[in-house]
């Protein structure tokens, strides 16, 4: 088993590595960069990520809650790598699964990776970090599969707040980053098995979210994400998001941000999912039920 999860692992790492030469523009040193062309759908396609959401012209809807499943668990052996593109966790002890909402089927998690300044911007404001949380659709066997389908992945975003109180979710990962920095280090996975972390510790509340459907944000950029962007966001600190700054990629440079600039919306659909739970949305919920049901009412008057 652990056998050919290696041989697979390095089967991927290298057609990977031919594929590889793809990168961004490093602001910090050249604010005057342009975002480069990565070639395909990343360039033709017309559902992409990430976007810029607008909070107030989104559609309103409303779900049954997200269910999440083994979130909470702290993960045993969690592995964590340097790619050279993020900084990205897999390994999970059991399936993390995610349904409800408005998801047709479940969703597994496959990984977890960070992009430092947000992708995604919410009312034009961009955060200084993301997290991808990567899932499968469970009728598919594998990644490549899921790929190949519209309905094949989900991601879920979270995005974080500067604050001056760390993030002790994060810092689990932040403490273990040192090992993993240098380029010479690059997909040599270190066990976060000292300080285990459960996903759920770095998830805001999951009652209200924004959907929509769009792309991977790196190489192929493939249209195959359910985009599930929480309106809630996590703190950080600048220190601990600066320790993913010094991150290196190839030639030891280093990776001082990751992020993709955002893409035309066309005439895609962005949804603001309230969930019935939290504070005001459940007020505005309450609301817009008496109304229904006021206007119902007149009907029948
Ligand atoms: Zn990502």
């Amino acid at each position: 088993m652990h056998f050919i999860t290696s041989w697979v692992l390095a089967f991927c790492s290298l057609a990977l590595g031919r594929a590889n030469d793809w990168g961004y523009p490093d602001w910090e040193t050249d604010s005057t960069l342009s975002f480069p062309k990565w070639g395909g759908l990343c360039d033709s396609g017309t559902r992409q990520s990430p976007i810029n959401i607008n909070a107030i012209t989104s559609l309103k809807g409303e779900f049954d809650p997200l269910k999440l499943k083994n979130y909470d668990d702290p993960q045993s052996d969690l592995q964590m790598v340097n790619n050279g593109h993020s900084i990205q966790l897999s390994g999970f002890d059991d399936d993390l699964i995610v349904s409800g909402g408005g998801l047709l089927s479940d969703y597994v998690v496959e990984q977890v990776h960070f992009h430092w300044w947000s992708e995604h911007t919410i009312n034009d404001i961009r955060y200084p970090l993301e997290m991808h949380i990567v899932h499968r659709n469970t009728i598919y066997p594998n990644m490549s599969m899921a790929s190949e389908f519209k309905d094949g992945l989900l991601v879920i975003g979270v995005l974080f707040h500067a604050s001056p109180t760390p993030n002790q979710g994060i810092e689990k990962i932040v403490e273990h980053l040192k090992d993993v920095k240098n380029a010479s280090n690059i997909n040599n996975a270190v066990s976060l098995k000292i300080n285990k972390l459960a996903i759920m510790e770095l998830l805001p509340n999951m009652d209200n979210y924004f959907t929509y459907a769009g792309s991977l944000t790196t190489p192929n950029c493939a249209e195959v994400v359910t985009w599930i962007v929480m309106s809630e966001t996590r703190p950080v600190t600048f220190d601990q998001v600066k320790q993913f700054k010094e991150i290196e990629h190839e030639e030891g440079k280093q990776l001082t941000n990751n992020y993709r600039e955002n893409q035309s919306l066309n005439d895609r659909a962005v949804v603001f999912v309230m969930g019935q739970k939290s504070g005001a949305s459940g007020v505005t919920g309450s609301l817009a039920l008496s109304l229904i049901v006021l206007v119902a009412g007149q009907k029948f008057l």
